[in-house]
């Protein structure tokens, strides 16, 4: 997708409004249009990244510090009792906006957010060699 057409760099830049918490030179925070939980936030980096992939690794190091922080003021105000971090790469991952965001999501007994998995069965002799070429490749 091209960057013109791209929904949160629009949001980003204010040519498309969003109730904002927080922003600077580098990032956005701000509701979700559609949250799945009360509080539910996006954090994003002012300049166009895709995803994970290609995000730069300082940015990347940066937003998260923000996320922590946010995370915290979010839970003092809303008083919510947990909080998922979610984080959506290519399609195949349910990632729908392709600009790189963080979802923050407040958690409360009985909300109907659901990030639950089926745990698989791990083959331990190819996790070690897994975990040897991916630390190669760092
Ligand atoms: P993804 O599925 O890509 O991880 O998440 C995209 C998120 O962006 C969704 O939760 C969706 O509700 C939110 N979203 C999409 N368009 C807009 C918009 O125009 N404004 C805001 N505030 N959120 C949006
Ligand atoms: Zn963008």
């Amino acid at each position: 997708m091209k960057k013109e057409d791209c929904i949160f760099c629009k949001i980003a830049n204010g040519e498309i409004p969003s109730t904002t918490i927080f922003e600077n030179e580098e990032f956005k925070v701000f509701f979700d249009i559609n949250p799945a939980s009360k509080g539910h936030c996006l954090i994003v980096p002012k300049e166009h990244y895709d995803n994970i992939f290609d995000i730069d690794k300082e940015v990347a190091g940066r937003l998260f510090s923000l996320a922590a922080s946010v995370a915290r003021s979010l839970k003092k105000q809303l008083n919510c009792e947990g909080m998922n971090l979610v984080q959506n790469n290519g399609e195949i991952a349910g990632q729908t906006v392709f600009h790189f965001h963080l979802h923050l999501i407040p958690r409360y007994t009985g909300d109907t957010v659901n990030v639950k998995w089926a745990p698989g069965q791990a083959d331990v002799e190819e996790l070690a060699k897994l975990a040897k070429a991916v630390a190669s490749d760092l």
